[in-house]
């Protein structure tokens, strides 16, 4: 089966597309990882991208492609999130309507903040799977134009633009740690990256609690699993059992996953916290919490990418205080 592949000359056009709106983040050495690990390590400081993620340069570059047709209709999306955060707020920077779809596993902050962004929010069931139903009735009845948070080649384009970014700051990155979900963001820069430096290792992590994509290319195919209450919430999620897109690119692109259990993560925010005086979220914290869980084979520079900061300050507090996470996160058995 032949899905759709994005290449770098899609990547590097996304770029100008997308410069007038998105920060160019930082990549910075990290002093105390890179004496910890005994190899020059860096920090890509995306979670300072504008909504607090990378998700905002996938969404510009899917809005970029609509016809006036469908900007009059409006957007809509199922997210866990930050791609709808990002979707409200760029929807909102070009005067479109957008609608939000979500399941109720979705923390509240990150609600808030969505609906403070101007868009309309319908919440659904405990699952991924239930709003992306409510999507697909909202494009049949009314009109309005899908922008998925992961399956798109003009989303995984606009997601590559970090590892253009990457390999400008870095030429000699031997290994790169991608936090993964749905896998757009890791599909993109394992493009960008191979395209111009074909050796470079791509390392995705994706949490012990329900990683879809690491289920998936185990069983060779898209399958889906239970959804599970974790501190990377933004990794929950399926990979869409019809996926066209990022399933492929990854099982061809990405040299290894990794999984990290929850104490592993909240050890990731800790110390991002302690030693890098960043505020990250879960998902943020896997390359970090990989590293310092000896689960990485170390071979020359790496960088891991820091995705986002949109964390419960609440739950951030008792983090970096060193609660375990069983205490902190009520696990659905
Ligand atoms: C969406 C998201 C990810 C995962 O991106 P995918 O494209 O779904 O793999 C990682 N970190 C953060 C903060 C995110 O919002």
């Amino acid at each position: 089966m032949a899905g759709t592949f994005v290449t770098l000359t899609e990547i590097e056009a996304a770029r100008p597309v997308i410069a007038p709106h998105i920060l160019r983040t930082p990549t910075v050495p990290s002093v105390s990882l890179s004496e910890r690990m005994g190899q020059p390590v860096y920090l890509k400081l995306e979670h300072r991208q504008i909504t607090g993620a990378f998700k905002l340069r996938g969404v510009l570059n899917a809005l970029n492609r609509l016809s006036p047709d469908e900007r009059r209709r409006g957007v809509v999306t199922a997210s866990t999130g930050n791609h709808g955060r990002a979707l409200a707020y760029a929807a909102g920077l070009q005067g479109m309507r957008s609608i939000i779809c979500m399941s109720n596993l979705v923390p509240g902050n990150k609600v808030d903040e969505i609906r403070k962004l101007g868009a309309e929010i319908r919440i659904v069931s405990a699952s991924q799977d239930d709003a992306q139903e409510e999507v697909d009735k909202i494009v049949a009845q009314d009109g309005l134009a899908m922008i998925p948070p992961f399956d798109s080649a003009a989303i995984v384009a606009g997601q590559g633009t970090i590892g253009l970014e990457i390999i400008e700051d870095v030429p000699d990155v031997e290994t790169v740690l991608v936090p993964l979900s749905g896998g757009g963001l890791i599909a993109g820069i394992a493009a960008a990256i191979k395209g111009l430096k074909p050796r470079t290792r791509i390392i995705g992590i994706s949490m012990q609690n329900g990683a879809a994509m690491a289920a998936s290319l185990t069983a060779g195919h898209p399958v889906s699993v239970v959804e599970q209450q974790s501190l990377a919430d933004s990794l929950g999620g399926g990979i869409g059992l019809n996926n066209r897109v990022t399933f492929g690119m990854v099982r061809d692109l990405v040299d290894t996953v990794v999984l990290l259990s929850e104490e592993e993560i909240a050890a990731g925010i800790a110390h991002a916290y302690a030693h890098e005086r960043e505020i990250i979220e879960g998902a943020a914290a896997v390359g970090i919490g990989a590293l310092l869980a000896g689960k990485i084979r170390l071979q020359g520079p790496v960088v891991a990418l820091l995705s986002g900061r949109n964390i419960d300050m609440e739950q951030h507090r008792r983090i970096v205080a060193g609660y375990h996470p069983g205490e902190t996160v009520p696990c659905r058995a």
